[in-house]
């Protein structure tokens, strides 16, 4: 049973809207693609571990501190008997194995994270956390490699890998336990749950000002600019993608909070930021609408 579900770090949020509104970097440009691939892996592996029919909680997604040491879990499944601590990566193609080193097997051979090492730390902290909240239960940590097109040549087979071709019998092995889940396990969850921090603090943003980014109204299908406003709808005109001038408004809201949190938004911040394509009166009438209205007259503001 799914306990806490996942949703798109910020981080990729940020950089996915930043790369339709300025030029990013090569490297901001790689780095955009890493964080999008391994929160790809990570969806993929829920819509597996949803199969789950036995019973147990799922928590996708947990950043956690122990003496303030953080460590995040990619997805945490508490079984009866045993908690589950699962590290997702959705590397692709070749690597090998060697002298506890993790390689690509394209030249130059380049040597990649052990995600051992992450696993191992991670593990570590979560044990101390459980002992700390009275848990016994046994931990089991274990790294997934969720991509199909990925092989790991030299694998020894002592270490705690998940390869492609496995997950699925893993996943009904777990399964074939007839013992149920208790109370004292929902209590664990939710002690968990409360603990998790929802902003991570070593986040460090890409830089970026208001008056580099471009502004307008981007369609949400095909990511063109070129919308146009037909009484309450949008249309795109590349695609021909239609919404409502409402939800395009308030997507804009929430886009403009995110990368400016400090940001106040006002019908004029929207009008501008849409590049002046949708009405004042439209704007503000969604704005009243959908958010709390503050201050008077020209201090007039909206927030959540
Ligand atoms: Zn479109």
């Amino acid at each position: 049973m799914l306990y806490k579900s996942r949703i798109m770090p910020r981080e990729l949020q940020i950089y996915q809207y930043l790369n339709l509104r300025v030029k990013l970097s090569g490297k901001e440009r790689k780095h955009l693609f890493n964080l999008q691939k391994g929160y790809e892996g990570e969806l993929q592996f829920d819509s597996l571990t949803a199969t789950i029919r036995s019973d147990c909680l799922i928590l996708n997604d947990l950043l956690l501190s122990n003496n303030r040491n953080i460590f995040q879990i990619d997805t945490l499944i508490i079984l009866p008997d045993t908690v589950y601590l699962f590290e997702v990566k959705n590397f692709e193609g070749d690597y090998f194995y060697d002298s506890d080193r993790l390689y690509t097997q394209v030249p130059p051979n380049s040597e990649v994270n052990n995600p051992l090492i992450q696993l191992h730390r991670s593990e570590s902290l979560l044990r101390q956390l459980l002992h700390n909240l009275g848990c016994k239960l046994t931990i089991q940590a274990l790294i997934v490699f969720i991509n199909p097109e990925f092989t790991l040549y030299q694998t020894p087979i002592n270490k705690p890998f998940l390869l492609p071709g496995q997950i699925n019998r893993f996943l009904q092995k777990v399964q074939s336990t007839s013992q149920k889940i208790t109370n004292e396990h929902k209590t664990l969850a939710n002690q968990l749950i409360s603990l998790h921090i929802q902003d991570p603090p070593l986040y460090i943003p890409p830089s970026y000002q208001y008056h580099d980014l471009k502004k307008g109204n981007i369609c949400r299908n095909c990511g063109s600019y070129e919308i146009t406003v037909k009484g309450t709808k949008c249309i795109c005109k590349s695609c021909g993608e239609k919404e409502l001038s409402e939800d395009l408004i308030m997507r804009n809201v929430k886009e403009l909070m995110l990368l400016f949190p400090e940001m106040i938004i006002t019908t004029n911040t929207i009008f501008e930021w849409c590049d002046k394509v949708l009405p004042k009166r439209t704007i503000g009438r969604t704005l009243k609408r959908h958010m709390n209205c503050k201050g008077e007259h020209q201090w007039r503001h909206y927030e959540f």
